[in-house]
């Protein structure tokens, strides 16, 4: 089975993957455009079984548009966040997809909160 290692900036913290990802999704929010430093964000789901962390991590909370909060996990050294969850759905992890740093990885099929997309980014990115 494929496992791949998604890293934060410094290396320290990470996250094993094993097998695909369930769904990956690109985000145009603002809070995922903060998140990731970009114009928007983009997800790769994991099966939480599927998912080993390793490091040191601290969390970020905030709310969400669905009324359920999400935890972010960065490192305290390098600021990168490498993987999230969403307390309205327990079994699965969002991995960060940079942080795989990986040309190869399957692309998303869906992006969501187009209303906030940059205008110089493709309307079919997703
Ligand atoms: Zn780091
Ligand atoms: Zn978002």
């Amino acid at each position: 089975m494929i496992e791949r290692t998604a890293t934060c900036a410094c290396g320290q913290l990470r996250v094993a993957c094993r097998g695909e990802p369930m769904k990956v999704s690109l985000c145009h929010c603002r809070e995922c455009q903060r998140r990731s430093g970009g114009p928007f964000g983009v997800a790769a789901f994991f099966a939480r079984d599927a998912v080993s962390p390793e490091g040191e991590a601290r969390e970020f909370r905030r709310g969400s548009d669905s009324g359920f909060g999400l935890i972010f996990r960065f490192c305290p050294t390098c600021g990168s966040t490498v993987w999230w969850e969403s307390l309205r759905v327990a079994d699965r992890v969002a991995v960060a997809l940079g942080a795989f740093a990986d040309p190869a990885f399957p692309a998303p099929t869906q992006a969501v909160y187009g209303e906030h997309r940059h205008a110089w980014v493709p309307e079919d990115i997703a």
